[in-house]
């Protein structure tokens, strides 16, 4: 049988590449995102009651009504933004599935969608299985700043949506109030869609804010937010996320995610539920990650790899420039196979695989992981 692929030069994700990699080679795997500590067990027990109290059938396709009411809820405390629980969230298997959802509910064939490159690699493909052209924007290390008169340069009347991610991965960096304000000047009297992925919404650091774009009341209007419990609540393996927009967006959302998942795990979805009504659940995020970051970088100040500390995410990047001139994804598998650390190399996210000598290392790693990555890292 002959068929043409709709994705021709997709090939496997490196974090499929790289987790395996590690795992082939016992190497300590600083690569794929995943905390190597166990959920938290309370919330392990919320879900574990949720099944026993009857929570075994299909939850309502937009999600369990008492988790989009603490979704709800969590952005009036922290953002003074009201998504309505019946017809602006939406819950979702991870934010995966509320991008490529999102995606191909507005991108028709031809349509142009704005990428800032190193982009998390879900969004390109998403966008070209469903006919759209992807326009990138390639941001440079070690600050990845936007040229937002670039940006203008790029609209056209094709322009379809626009894509962003602050706190941002790979890079570990967060857009200014500004950098929002530039947006919305942009985009203001234009039909253009936001998707604003904020899934490391919780974990920005140095007292530092994170810019939620429902802050900002005109883009919120045109806008997409997307997040993932996973990263929050540290079970990325749940795979549960959500989405929220305004009314009408959400309306055109859920035409496609009934009958592209219908719903979602629904103890999971009652166990965070509840889990959610102590705030410091997610609040005290900051600062845990903080620690891990400024252990890790700590650790490593005196090996031979640069960096500028992260803001956001749980990703530190690590340039190698003073070690080698080996194109990264080569060293990224040289140091798993020969020193047992894997990382992520960040030329795989950008535009025509630019490779500006940096690698990503995950520091969602307990303190005992962290300390010994150090060791090989100061060793290289
Ligand atoms: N967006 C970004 C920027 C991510 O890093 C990830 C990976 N965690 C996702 C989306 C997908 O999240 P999930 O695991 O909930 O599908
Ligand atoms: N978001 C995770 C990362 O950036 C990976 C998720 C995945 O493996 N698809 O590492």
């Amino acid at each position: 049988m002959k068929h043409q692929s709709k994705l021709p030069n997709i090939g496997t994700t490196i974090f499929s590449v790289m987790s395996a990699l590690a795992n082939e080679h016992s190497a300590i795997n600083l690569s794929q995102g995943f905390p190597n500590y166990p959920s938290p067990q309370k919330l392990n027990d919320l879900v574990a009651k949720a099944m026993d109290n009857g929570y075994n059938q299909y939850a309502p396709m937009a999600g369990n009504l008492d988790l989009r009411l603490a979704i709800t809820n969590k952005y009036n405390l922290l953002y003074k933004s009201n998504y309505h629980p019946e017809t602006e969230i939406t819950v979702t298997a991870g934010a995966t599935q509320a991008i490529y959802t999102i995606i191909s509910a507005f991108v028709k064939q031809g349509d142009e969608v704005i990428i800032f490159k190193p982009a998390y690699d879900c969004y390109q493909p998403a966008i070209e299985v469903n006919g759209g052209k992807t326009i990138p924007i390639q941001l440079s290390a070690p600050g990845y700043k936007v040229n937002w008169d670039e940006v203008a340069s790029k609209l056209s009347s094709k322009t379809k949506m626009m894509i962003i991610n602050t706190p941002h991965n790979p890079s570990g960096t967060i857009w200014s109030e500004d950098d929002m304000l530039q947006l919305e000047k942009l985009t203001k009297n234009t039909n253009i869609i936001v998707l604003s992925d904020e899934v490391y919404e919780h974990i920005v650091f140095d007292g530092e804010q994170h810019h939620s774009i429902c802050k900002f009341p005109e883009l919120k209007s045109r806008s997409f937010i997307t997040a993932s419990f996973g990263k929050t609540f540290h079970n990325t393996g749940w795979k549960i996320g959500y989405c929220c927009a305004p009314k009408d967006l959400m309306a055109e959302f859920r035409k496609v995610h009934q009958f592209n998942v219908f719903s979602v795990n629904h103890p999971a979805q009652k166990g965070i539920a509840d889990y959610m009504t102590d705030t410091n659940t997610y609040l005290g995020l900051n600062d845990f990650f903080q620690q891990k970051r400024d252990l890790f970088l700590n650790l490593i100040s005196d090996s031979r790899f640069k960096f500028t500390p992260s803001k956001g995410t749980y990703f530190q990047v690590l340039d190698y420039s003073e070690i080698t001139d080996e194109h990264d994804v080569d060293f990224a598998k040289r140091l798993t196979k020969e020193f047992k650390i894997a990382s992520i190399p960040l030329s795989v996210f950008n535009e025509n695989g630019t490779d500006d000598k940096v690698l990503r290392f995950c520091f969602a790693k307990t303190n005992e992981t962290l300390v010994k990555a150090s060791e090989i890292l100061k060793r290289i």
